[in-house]
């Protein structure tokens, strides 16, 4: 195949596609992988030559340090096809820096602009045809790097291996998602990893998200380590409150993940003209605001489900409701996201990049 990128990243071609097999229209998020997955290994003080190979199961070393010190990041992004059948990545600009700001924290070493963006574009002309048309299908793209060298001394590793690999997605309803305020565990500290997207962080709020879940709660809402009184995120979302017509989200800080759909929003409910205030969000005020009915909304936002509203809490022995709203600002922000992803409005902040 010839393309006519930069860097020219070598493809082994595949000798059949597997996409005859999927069944688009019942796809279980982050479960069917495409035909193809990028690669590109760090040894001897630098990243090597990219490659694109199909798909396949990687041999690591049981020693390799990832598995017993947990050097690992990631990112999660998503390629859109409009109409007329261009394809459309949203900011990832701002995920190739967050990656790297993830790496650094964990002492791995930062990967380059033009591998990252060349090893996109040349995988993403290759697996067109598994980016479905339609609004809210989606083909969900994952970096990773992981610490492949062998040895269980606990020290940074010499050896990385950087990769993406794609999944098809479908529009992601999660149905009512009921919350509850962490008060005793926490998923992140100050001066920690909390900011970085480390695998670690997922596996640390797994077992309390689990026993939230056996209470009937789908999502644990976290709170600041150090006093509990803070509202910062929903785990795999960050999160936004609205009291009275006021938007309220917590600033960014070492304990909070920098979400792109998160600034988008708050870009968005600047222009809008929405009263939009960054500061840290009580607990206290949260829960005065629903008993006294002014609590309208809170939702959580992120790539896999854009905006994602939560339809009651619970904090200590207390529980409540949110309204139903027929002009909520999580359906805004979630309709006039989605337009500028998919290409169906003016991309007046230059969001979309295409590929
Ligand atoms: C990825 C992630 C988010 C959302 O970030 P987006 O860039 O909007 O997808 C929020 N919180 C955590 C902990 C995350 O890992």
């Amino acid at each position: 195949m010839k393309n006519d990128t930069v860097l020219n990243i070598e493809v082994e071609q595949i000798k059949a596609s597997k996409i005859d097999q999927v069944d688009f229209d019942n796809l279980d998020f982050g479960k069917v992988f495409t035909d193809y997955m990028f690669v590109c290994d760090y040894s001897e003080g630098e990243w090597k030559k990219p490659e694109i190979v199909p798909y396949q199961p990687i041999t690591i070393d049981p020693s390799a340090k990832v598995f017993h010190y947990g050097q690992a990041v990631f990112e999660g992004m998503k390629a859109y096809k409009d109409d007329n059948d261009d394809v459309w990545l949203f900011r990832p600009d701002e995920n190739f820096r967050r990656i790297n700001l993830s790496s650094q924290r964990l002492a791995i070493p930062e990967f380059p602009e033009e591998f990252f963006f060349e090893g996109l574009k040349t995988l993403l002309q290759l697996e067109k045809n598994w980016i479905q048309k339609g609004f809210g299908n989606s083909l969900y793209l994952r970096p990773f790097v992981i610490a492949t060298e062998p040895g269980v001394s606990a020290s940074p590793s010499s050896d990385y291996k950087f990769m993406i690999i794609c999944s098809p997605a479908k529009a992601y309803y999660s149905g009512e998602v009921r919350v509850k305020i962490a008060e005793k565990f926490s998923r992140a500290a100050d001066g920690g990893v909390g900011f970085a997207k480390a695998a670690g962080n997922y596996a640390a709020q797994f077992y309390p998200t689990s026993l939230a879940n056996a209470q009937g709660y789908q999502q644990i809402i976290w709170t600041d380590a150090s006093s509990h009184e803070y509202l910062e995120e929903a785990g795999t979302m960050n999160v936004f409150f609205r009291i009275g017509d006021k938007l309220l989200t917590s600033p960014n800080n070492d304990r909070i993940l920098d979400g792109v759909t998160r600034k988008s929003v708050i870009a968005l409910a600047e222009d809008a003209g929405i009263d939009v205030e960054v500061r840290r969000v009580s607990v206290k005020e949260v829960i005065e605001a629903a008993e006294n009915d002014n609590l309208k909304e809170i939702f959580g936002s992120g790539t896999a489900a854009v905006i994602n509203p939560i339809s009651g809490f619970a904090f200590q022995d207390k529980k409540f409701e949110l309204p139903k709203l027929e002009d909520s600002y999580a359906g805004y922000f979630k309709k006039t996201l989605m337009d500028i992803q998919y290409n169906n409005s003016e991309d007046k902040f230059g969001w979309r990049y295409k590929i």
